[in-house]
Protein backbone atom coordinates (compact mmCIF):
# COMPACT_ATOMS: atom_id res chain seq x y z
CA UNK A 1 0.00 0.00 0.00
CA UNK A 2 1.07 3.29 -0.50
CA UNK A 3 2.59 5.75 2.38
CA UNK A 4 1.39 9.28 1.75
CA UNK A 5 3.06 12.01 4.16
CA UNK A 6 0.49 15.23 4.37
CA UNK A 7 2.28 18.09 6.33
CA UNK A 8 -0.06 20.34 7.44
CA UNK A 9 -3.54 19.85 8.29
CA UNK A 10 -4.94 22.56 7.17
CA UNK A 11 -7.52 23.81 4.36
CA UNK A 12 -5.85 21.81 1.62
CA UNK A 13 -4.02 19.43 3.64
CA UNK A 14 -7.53 18.06 5.21
CA UNK A 15 -9.42 17.62 1.79
CA UNK A 16 -5.72 16.19 0.00
CA UNK A 17 -5.65 13.59 3.20
CA UNK A 18 -9.17 12.34 2.31
CA UNK A 19 -8.86 11.82 -0.68
CA UNK A 20 -5.65 9.79 -0.36
CA UNK A 21 -7.43 7.84 1.60
CA UNK A 22 -10.39 7.39 -0.21
CA UNK A 23 -7.21 6.36 -3.14
CA UNK A 24 -6.40 3.48 -0.72
CA UNK A 25 -3.23 5.48 0.36
CA UNK A 26 -2.10 4.71 3.99
CA UNK A 27 -2.42 7.86 4.98
CA UNK A 28 -0.70 10.61 7.84
CA UNK A 29 -0.62 14.10 8.33
CA UNK A 30 1.55 15.51 10.52
CA UNK A 31 0.29 18.84 12.01
CA UNK A 32 2.48 21.33 14.09
CA UNK A 33 -0.60 22.45 16.63
CA UNK A 34 -2.43 21.09 18.80
CA UNK A 35 -5.71 20.08 16.19
CA UNK A 36 -6.17 20.52 12.58
CA UNK A 37 -7.30 23.66 10.76
CA UNK A 38 -7.07 25.73 13.17
CA UNK A 39 -6.69 28.79 10.55
CA UNK A 40 -9.51 27.42 9.08
CA UNK A 41 -11.45 28.02 12.51
CA UNK A 42 -11.17 31.96 12.08
CA UNK A 43 -12.33 32.21 8.26
CA UNK A 44 -14.84 33.95 7.50
CA UNK A 45 -15.24 35.48 11.13
CA UNK A 46 -15.80 32.30 12.09
CA UNK A 47 -18.33 31.76 10.04
CA UNK A 48 -16.26 29.87 7.16
CA UNK A 49 -16.76 31.74 3.55
CA UNK A 50 -15.66 28.54 2.16
CA UNK A 51 -15.56 29.18 -1.75
CA UNK A 52 -17.61 32.17 -4.42
CA UNK A 53 -20.47 31.37 -6.88
CA UNK A 54 -18.23 33.83 -8.71
CA UNK A 55 -15.24 32.17 -9.47
CA UNK A 56 -13.06 32.99 -12.30
CA UNK A 57 -9.11 32.88 -13.06
CA UNK A 58 -9.29 37.20 -12.94
CA UNK A 59 -9.50 36.29 -8.72
CA UNK A 60 -6.24 35.12 -8.43
CA UNK A 61 -2.91 36.74 -8.68
CA UNK A 62 0.82 36.10 -8.59
CA UNK A 63 3.78 35.34 -11.23
CA UNK A 64 2.06 33.13 -12.94
CA UNK A 65 -1.66 33.43 -12.27
CA UNK A 66 -3.05 31.08 -15.35
CA UNK A 67 -1.50 28.10 -13.17
CA UNK A 68 -4.92 28.89 -10.99
CA UNK A 69 -6.86 28.93 -14.15
CA UNK A 70 -5.43 25.89 -14.63
CA UNK A 71 -6.05 24.20 -11.40
CA UNK A 72 -9.73 25.55 -10.97
CA UNK A 73 -10.63 24.47 -14.24
CA UNK A 74 -9.76 20.96 -13.43
CA UNK A 75 -11.32 20.76 -9.79
CA UNK A 76 -13.36 24.22 -9.56
CA UNK A 77 -16.64 24.94 -7.88
CA UNK A 78 -18.82 22.31 -8.84
CA UNK A 79 -16.17 19.58 -7.79
CA UNK A 80 -16.01 21.19 -4.60
CA UNK A 81 -19.64 21.33 -3.83
CA UNK A 82 -20.11 17.86 -4.69
CA UNK A 83 -17.04 17.20 -2.72
CA UNK A 84 -18.43 19.41 0.56
CA UNK A 85 -22.09 17.80 -0.40
CA UNK A 86 -20.54 14.51 0.11
CA UNK A 87 -19.18 14.49 3.11
CA UNK A 88 -22.48 16.67 4.74
CA UNK A 89 -21.36 20.17 4.07
CA UNK A 90 -23.91 21.42 2.08
CA UNK A 91 -23.46 25.22 0.76
CA UNK A 92 -25.29 28.26 1.85
CA UNK A 93 -25.10 31.67 -0.40
CA UNK A 94 -24.37 35.50 0.81
CA UNK A 95 -23.84 38.62 -0.71
CA UNK A 96 -21.31 38.93 -3.39
CA UNK A 97 -21.57 35.16 -4.46
CA UNK A 98 -19.65 34.30 -1.32
CA UNK A 99 -20.51 30.61 0.38
CA UNK A 100 -20.87 29.38 3.51
CA UNK A 101 -21.32 25.99 5.41
CA UNK A 102 -25.25 26.07 5.63
CA UNK A 103 -24.31 25.88 9.24
CA UNK A 104 -22.59 29.16 8.96
CA UNK A 105 -19.98 27.37 11.33
CA UNK A 106 -16.64 27.29 10.35
CA UNK A 107 -16.08 24.62 13.50
CA UNK A 108 -18.53 22.41 11.78
CA UNK A 109 -16.03 21.99 8.91
CA UNK A 110 -13.28 21.50 11.12
CA UNK A 111 -15.08 19.02 12.86
CA UNK A 112 -16.50 16.50 9.80
CA UNK A 113 -13.20 16.79 8.45
CA UNK A 114 -11.67 15.23 11.29
CA UNK A 115 -14.80 12.79 11.90
CA UNK A 116 -13.98 11.62 8.13
CA UNK A 117 -10.39 11.48 8.23
CA UNK A 118 -10.80 9.11 11.44
CA UNK A 119 -13.46 7.21 9.17
CA UNK A 120 -11.02 6.60 6.52
CA UNK A 121 -8.23 5.64 8.96
CA UNK A 122 -6.29 8.51 8.32
CA UNK A 123 -3.54 8.58 10.79
CA UNK A 124 -3.37 12.55 12.48
CA UNK A 125 -0.27 13.17 14.36
CA UNK A 126 -0.53 16.45 16.42
CA UNK A 127 2.43 18.27 17.77
CA UNK A 128 4.33 16.79 15.14
CA UNK A 129 6.61 19.63 13.28
CA UNK A 130 8.36 18.21 9.71
CA UNK A 131 11.54 19.75 10.12
CA UNK A 132 13.31 17.97 6.82
CA UNK A 133 12.24 16.36 4.09
CA UNK A 134 14.81 13.81 2.66
CA UNK A 135 14.49 12.20 -0.90
CA UNK A 136 15.93 8.92 -0.88
CA UNK A 137 15.59 6.62 -4.28
CA UNK A 138 11.95 6.01 -4.62
CA UNK A 139 10.80 7.17 -0.85
CA UNK A 140 11.52 10.38 1.09
CA UNK A 141 12.57 10.33 4.84
CA UNK A 142 10.15 12.65 7.22
CA UNK A 143 12.62 14.27 10.33
CA UNK A 144 10.42 15.74 12.97
CA UNK A 145 11.20 18.45 15.50
CA UNK A 146 11.30 15.90 18.09
CA UNK A 147 13.53 13.83 15.86
CA UNK A 148 11.17 11.42 15.14
CA UNK A 149 11.65 9.51 11.63
CA UNK A 150 9.39 8.58 9.68
CA UNK A 151 9.40 6.74 5.86
CA UNK A 152 6.73 7.67 3.31
CA UNK A 153 6.55 6.72 -0.63
CA UNK A 154 4.94 10.58 -1.57
CA UNK A 155 4.61 13.64 0.45
CA UNK A 156 2.31 16.19 -0.22
CA UNK A 157 3.65 19.61 1.21
CA UNK A 158 0.64 21.43 2.23
CA UNK A 159 1.94 23.64 5.44
CA UNK A 160 1.05 27.03 3.81
CA UNK A 161 2.07 30.56 4.30
CA UNK A 162 3.41 32.76 6.83
CA UNK A 163 0.20 35.22 6.64
CA UNK A 164 -1.73 34.87 10.69
CA UNK A 165 1.09 33.22 13.04
CA UNK A 166 -1.33 33.32 15.69
CA UNK A 167 -2.86 30.64 13.79
CA UNK A 168 0.41 28.87 12.85
CA UNK A 169 1.57 30.63 9.81
CA UNK A 170 5.50 30.57 9.72
CA UNK A 171 8.37 30.28 7.12
CA UNK A 172 8.10 26.73 7.53
CA UNK A 173 6.57 25.37 4.37
CA UNK A 174 8.94 27.51 2.42
CA UNK A 175 11.84 26.64 3.80
CA UNK A 176 11.20 22.70 3.29
CA UNK A 177 10.10 23.78 -0.18
CA UNK A 178 13.62 25.57 -0.40
CA UNK A 179 15.33 22.93 0.43
CA UNK A 180 14.19 21.00 -1.86
CA UNK A 181 15.47 23.36 -4.59
CA UNK A 182 12.38 25.02 -5.16
CA UNK A 183 12.29 29.06 -6.03
CA UNK A 184 10.98 31.49 -4.05
CA UNK A 185 9.44 34.83 -4.62
CA UNK A 186 9.38 36.42 -1.36
CA UNK A 187 6.11 36.31 0.51
CA UNK A 188 4.55 39.55 0.97
CA UNK A 189 1.18 40.67 3.42
CA UNK A 190 -2.35 40.51 1.47
CA UNK A 191 -5.89 41.52 2.09
CA UNK A 192 -5.18 43.27 5.25
CA UNK A 193 -5.77 47.34 6.63
CA UNK A 194 -3.69 50.52 5.45
CA UNK A 195 -1.21 52.49 7.82
CA UNK A 196 -1.45 55.74 6.52
CA UNK A 197 0.65 58.46 8.08
CA UNK A 198 -2.07 61.79 7.37
CA UNK A 199 -2.81 62.44 11.04
CA UNK A 200 -5.68 64.08 10.13
CA UNK A 201 -7.36 61.07 9.10
CA UNK A 202 -6.83 59.16 12.63
CA UNK A 203 -9.09 61.44 14.02
CA UNK A 204 -11.97 59.57 11.88
CA UNK A 205 -11.18 56.10 13.92
CA UNK A 206 -14.23 54.09 14.15
CA UNK A 207 -16.19 55.92 10.84
CA UNK A 208 -17.58 53.35 8.46
CA UNK A 209 -18.30 54.88 4.68
CA UNK A 210 -19.44 53.45 1.41
CA UNK A 211 -16.26 54.36 -0.52
CA UNK A 212 -14.77 54.34 -4.08
CA UNK A 213 -11.32 53.89 -3.20
CA UNK A 214 -8.29 53.87 -6.18
CA UNK A 215 -4.79 53.09 -6.45
CA UNK A 216 -2.53 54.97 -8.36
CA UNK A 217 0.72 54.93 -9.86
CA UNK A 218 2.32 57.55 -11.72
CA UNK A 219 -1.80 59.10 -12.30
CA UNK A 220 -2.52 55.15 -13.80
CA UNK A 221 -5.18 53.32 -11.38
CA UNK A 222 -3.48 49.94 -10.74
CA UNK A 223 -6.70 48.69 -8.82
CA UNK A 224 -9.92 49.92 -7.41
CA UNK A 225 -12.95 48.86 -4.94
CA UNK A 226 -15.98 50.30 -4.35
CA UNK A 227 -16.89 49.33 -0.75
CA UNK A 228 -17.07 49.95 3.16
CA UNK A 229 -13.81 51.45 4.51
CA UNK A 230 -13.48 51.88 8.34
CA UNK A 231 -11.03 54.99 9.61
CA UNK A 232 -8.84 53.61 12.10
CA UNK A 233 -6.36 55.20 14.13
CA UNK A 234 -3.39 54.42 12.50
CA UNK A 235 -5.25 54.56 8.34
CA UNK A 236 -8.28 52.52 6.82
CA UNK A 237 -9.15 48.98 7.30
CA UNK A 238 -12.74 47.47 6.15
CA UNK A 239 -13.46 45.66 2.81
CA UNK A 240 -12.48 48.04 0.62
CA UNK A 241 -9.09 48.66 1.97
CA UNK A 242 -8.79 44.58 2.17
CA UNK A 243 -9.28 44.93 -1.57
CA UNK A 244 -6.56 47.11 -2.81
CA UNK A 245 -3.94 46.17 -0.29
CA UNK A 246 -2.11 43.49 -2.37
CA UNK A 247 -1.94 46.38 -4.62
CA UNK A 248 -0.42 48.82 -2.79
CA UNK A 249 2.27 46.43 -0.68
CA UNK A 250 3.10 44.86 -4.23
CA UNK A 251 4.00 48.78 -5.05
CA UNK A 252 6.07 49.97 -1.98
CA UNK A 253 8.00 46.37 -1.71
CA UNK A 254 9.12 47.41 -5.09
CA UNK A 255 10.41 50.49 -3.87
CA UNK A 256 7.21 52.71 -5.14
CA UNK A 257 5.33 55.40 -4.52
CA UNK A 258 1.63 54.32 -4.91
CA UNK A 259 -1.43 57.03 -4.01
CA UNK A 260 -4.61 55.97 -2.70
CA UNK A 261 -7.77 58.43 -3.50
CA UNK A 262 -10.80 58.14 -1.56
CA UNK A 263 -13.97 59.07 -2.82
CA UNK A 264 -16.84 59.61 0.12
CA UNK A 265 -19.53 60.15 -3.20
CA UNK A 266 -18.61 57.03 -5.47
CA UNK A 267 -22.33 56.62 -6.52
CA UNK A 268 -22.89 60.15 -7.83
CA UNK A 269 -21.80 61.69 -10.58
CA UNK A 270 -20.53 65.72 -9.92
CA UNK A 271 -23.83 67.66 -10.78
CA UNK A 272 -25.49 65.54 -7.71
CA UNK A 273 -22.93 65.98 -5.63
CA UNK A 274 -23.06 69.96 -6.26
CA UNK A 275 -26.85 69.85 -5.66
CA UNK A 276 -26.36 68.23 -2.25
CA UNK A 277 -24.22 70.82 -1.79
CA UNK A 278 -26.27 73.34 -1.92
CA UNK A 279 -29.01 72.04 -0.09
CA UNK A 280 -26.75 71.74 2.64
CA UNK A 281 -25.22 74.91 1.88
CA UNK A 282 -28.85 77.02 1.51
CA UNK A 283 -28.41 79.09 5.29
CA UNK A 284 -25.62 81.39 4.04
CA UNK A 285 -25.44 82.19 8.45
CA UNK A 286 -24.61 78.52 9.12
CA UNK A 287 -20.89 77.84 9.56
CA UNK A 288 -19.35 75.02 6.88
CA UNK A 289 -18.41 72.40 9.68
CA UNK A 290 -22.05 72.92 10.80
CA UNK A 291 -23.62 72.80 7.81
CA UNK A 292 -21.54 69.14 6.49
CA UNK A 293 -23.45 67.22 9.16
CA UNK A 294 -26.38 67.51 6.43
CA UNK A 295 -24.43 65.17 4.29
CA UNK A 296 -21.00 63.69 6.93
CA UNK A 297 -21.03 61.77 9.99
CA UNK A 298 -19.76 63.57 13.12
CA UNK A 299 -16.17 64.66 13.05
CA UNK A 300 -16.18 64.00 9.71
CA UNK A 301 -16.78 67.66 8.36
CA UNK A 302 -13.55 69.18 10.07
CA UNK A 303 -11.30 66.22 9.02
CA UNK A 304 -12.86 66.85 5.88
CA UNK A 305 -12.21 70.35 5.87
CA UNK A 306 -9.10 70.49 7.00
CA UNK A 307 -7.80 68.25 4.24
CA UNK A 308 -9.31 70.56 1.96
CA UNK A 309 -7.44 73.39 4.04
CA UNK A 310 -10.67 75.24 4.41
CA UNK A 311 -11.86 76.79 8.11
CA UNK A 312 -14.70 74.74 9.40
CA UNK A 313 -15.59 77.84 11.27
CA UNK A 314 -16.08 80.37 8.27
CA UNK A 315 -19.89 80.67 7.01
CA UNK A 316 -21.28 79.42 4.19
CA UNK A 317 -22.14 83.22 2.93
CA UNK A 318 -18.40 83.99 2.49
CA UNK A 319 -17.58 80.86 0.72
CA UNK A 320 -15.70 81.38 -2.53
CA UNK A 321 -15.80 79.02 -5.94
CA UNK A 322 -12.02 77.98 -5.16
CA UNK A 323 -12.73 77.51 -1.64
CA UNK A 324 -15.97 75.17 -2.34
CA UNK A 325 -14.10 73.09 -5.74
CA UNK A 326 -11.17 72.47 -2.86
CA UNK A 327 -14.24 71.13 -0.49
CA UNK A 328 -15.13 68.98 -3.56
CA UNK A 329 -12.10 67.59 -4.06
CA UNK A 330 -11.59 66.65 -0.74
CA UNK A 331 -14.93 64.79 -0.50
CA UNK A 332 -14.23 62.90 -4.05
CA UNK A 333 -10.53 62.71 -4.11
CA UNK A 334 -8.58 62.53 -0.93
CA UNK A 335 -5.03 61.40 -2.12
CA UNK A 336 -3.01 60.10 0.49
CA UNK A 337 0.30 57.88 0.86
CA UNK A 338 0.08 54.75 2.26
CA UNK A 339 2.93 53.56 4.73
CA UNK A 340 5.06 50.03 4.34
CA UNK A 341 2.75 47.08 5.09
CA UNK A 342 1.26 46.30 8.49
CA UNK A 343 2.61 42.81 9.86
CA UNK A 344 1.56 39.23 8.21
CA UNK A 345 -0.83 38.67 12.04
CA UNK A 346 -3.10 40.92 10.38
CA UNK A 347 -3.37 39.86 6.87
CA UNK A 348 -5.49 36.87 5.50
CA UNK A 349 -2.76 36.07 3.27
CA UNK A 350 0.44 35.65 2.06
CA UNK A 351 0.93 36.44 -1.63
CA UNK A 352 4.39 35.23 -2.97
CA UNK A 353 5.55 31.87 -2.37
CA UNK A 354 6.65 28.70 -4.18
CA UNK A 355 7.12 29.40 -7.99
CA UNK A 356 4.42 27.66 -10.01
CA UNK A 357 6.19 26.71 -12.93
CA UNK A 358 8.08 24.09 -10.94
CA UNK A 359 5.27 22.88 -10.36
CA UNK A 360 2.42 20.75 -12.42
CA UNK A 361 -1.27 22.56 -12.20
CA UNK A 362 -2.89 18.86 -12.72
CA UNK A 363 -1.32 17.12 -10.34
CA UNK A 364 0.34 19.46 -7.95
CA UNK A 365 3.59 17.48 -8.39
CA UNK A 366 6.57 18.78 -8.16
CA UNK A 367 8.99 19.10 -11.71
CA UNK A 368 12.09 18.99 -9.53
CA UNK A 369 11.37 15.83 -7.02
CA UNK A 370 8.86 13.05 -8.17
CA UNK A 371 6.64 12.02 -5.52
CA UNK A 372 6.85 15.69 -4.03
CA UNK A 373 3.63 17.40 -3.83
CA UNK A 374 2.80 20.86 -3.47
CA UNK A 375 -0.69 22.71 -2.34
CA UNK A 376 -2.67 25.70 -0.90
CA UNK A 377 -1.17 29.35 -0.16
CA UNK A 378 2.93 27.88 0.31
CA UNK A 379 2.46 28.18 -3.53
CA UNK A 380 2.97 31.54 -5.61
CA UNK A 381 -0.44 32.16 -5.58
CA UNK A 382 -3.25 34.41 -4.05
CA UNK A 383 -6.79 35.33 -4.24
CA UNK A 384 -9.18 38.00 -3.93
CA UNK A 385 -11.28 38.21 -0.52
CA UNK A 386 -14.39 36.56 -0.78
CA UNK A 387 -13.54 32.72 -0.30
CA UNK A 388 -11.15 32.49 -3.45
CA UNK A 389 -8.22 31.68 -1.13
CA UNK A 390 -9.92 28.21 0.47
CA UNK A 391 -10.99 27.54 -3.03
CA UNK A 392 -7.40 27.35 -4.26
CA UNK A 393 -6.73 25.33 -1.12
CA UNK A 394 -9.22 23.19 -1.95
CA UNK A 395 -8.94 22.58 -5.18
CA UNK A 396 -4.56 22.53 -5.18
CA UNK A 397 -5.34 20.06 -2.52
CA UNK A 398 -7.98 17.63 -3.72
CA UNK A 399 -5.39 17.24 -7.37
CA UNK A 400 -2.89 16.44 -4.95
CA UNK A 401 -4.64 13.61 -3.36
CA UNK A 402 -6.56 12.61 -6.69
CA UNK A 403 -3.18 12.04 -7.95
CA UNK A 404 -2.24 9.47 -5.48
CA UNK A 405 -3.46 5.86 -5.81
CA UNK A 406 -3.10 3.46 -3.42
CA UNK A 407 -2.26 0.25 -5.27
CA UNK A 408 1.14 1.92 -6.71
C1 LIG B 1 -8.11 35.33 9.96
C2 LIG B 1 -8.20 34.67 8.61
C3 LIG B 1 -9.44 34.56 8.00
C4 LIG B 1 -9.55 33.97 6.74
N1 LIG B 1 -10.78 33.86 6.16
C5 LIG B 1 -10.89 33.31 4.93
C6 LIG B 1 -12.18 33.11 4.33
O1 LIG B 1 -13.22 33.37 4.96
N2 LIG B 1 -12.22 32.60 3.07
C7 LIG B 1 -11.09 32.26 2.38
O2 LIG B 1 -11.19 31.81 1.24
N3 LIG B 1 -9.87 32.36 2.95
C8 LIG B 1 -9.76 32.86 4.20
N4 LIG B 1 -8.51 32.94 4.79
C9 LIG B 1 -7.35 32.38 4.06
C10 LIG B 1 -7.36 30.83 4.18
O3 LIG B 1 -7.59 30.49 5.52
C11 LIG B 1 -6.05 30.25 3.69
O4 LIG B 1 -5.79 30.69 2.37
C12 LIG B 1 -6.08 28.72 3.73
O5 LIG B 1 -6.30 28.25 5.04
C13 LIG B 1 -4.78 28.15 3.20
O6 LIG B 1 -4.82 26.76 3.34
P1 LIG B 1 -3.47 25.94 3.44
O7 LIG B 1 -3.85 24.52 3.61
O8 LIG B 1 -2.57 26.29 2.34
O9 LIG B 1 -2.76 26.48 4.77
P2 LIG B 1 -3.28 26.47 6.26
O10 LIG B 1 -4.74 26.39 6.33
O11 LIG B 1 -2.60 27.62 6.91
O12 LIG B 1 -2.69 25.13 6.85
C14 LIG B 1 -1.32 24.88 7.00
C15 LIG B 1 -1.14 23.97 8.21
O13 LIG B 1 0.19 23.46 8.21
C16 LIG B 1 0.67 23.41 9.54
N5 LIG B 1 2.12 23.40 9.43
C17 LIG B 1 2.93 24.37 8.95
N6 LIG B 1 4.21 23.97 8.95
C18 LIG B 1 4.21 22.70 9.42
C19 LIG B 1 5.25 21.75 9.65
N7 LIG B 1 6.53 22.02 9.35
N8 LIG B 1 4.91 20.55 10.17
C20 LIG B 1 3.61 20.27 10.48
N9 LIG B 1 2.60 21.13 10.28
C21 LIG B 1 2.89 22.34 9.75
C22 LIG B 1 0.07 24.67 10.15
O14 LIG B 1 0.04 24.58 11.55
C23 LIG B 1 -1.31 24.69 9.52
O15 LIG B 1 -2.28 24.03 10.29
C24 LIG B 1 -8.38 33.49 6.07
C25 LIG B 1 -7.15 33.60 6.69
C26 LIG B 1 -7.04 34.18 7.96
C27 LIG B 1 -5.70 34.30 8.61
Amino acid sequence: MKRVAVIGGGASGLIAAHYCARAGCSTTVFEKQKSPGRKLLATGNGRCNIANRRLEAERYHGHNPRFAGNVIARYGLEETEDFFRSVGIPFTEGERGKLYPASLQASAVQRIFSWELDRLGVRVLLHREVESILPRDDSFQLLTAGREKFGFDAVILAAGSCAGPQLGGSRAGYDLAASLGHRLYEPFPAILPLTVPLKALHRLEGIKWDCGVKVLLKGKTIAEAQEELLFTKYGISGPASLEVSRAVNERILAGETPEVAIDLFPAMNGEELSALLDTVFADGGRTLSFSLLGILKERMPEVLLSIAGVDGQERVETLTPEKRARIVRALRETRILPGGPRPFGEAVVAAGGVDVDQVHPGTMESKLVKGLYITGELLDIDGDSGGFNLQFAWSTGALAGLAQNGAS
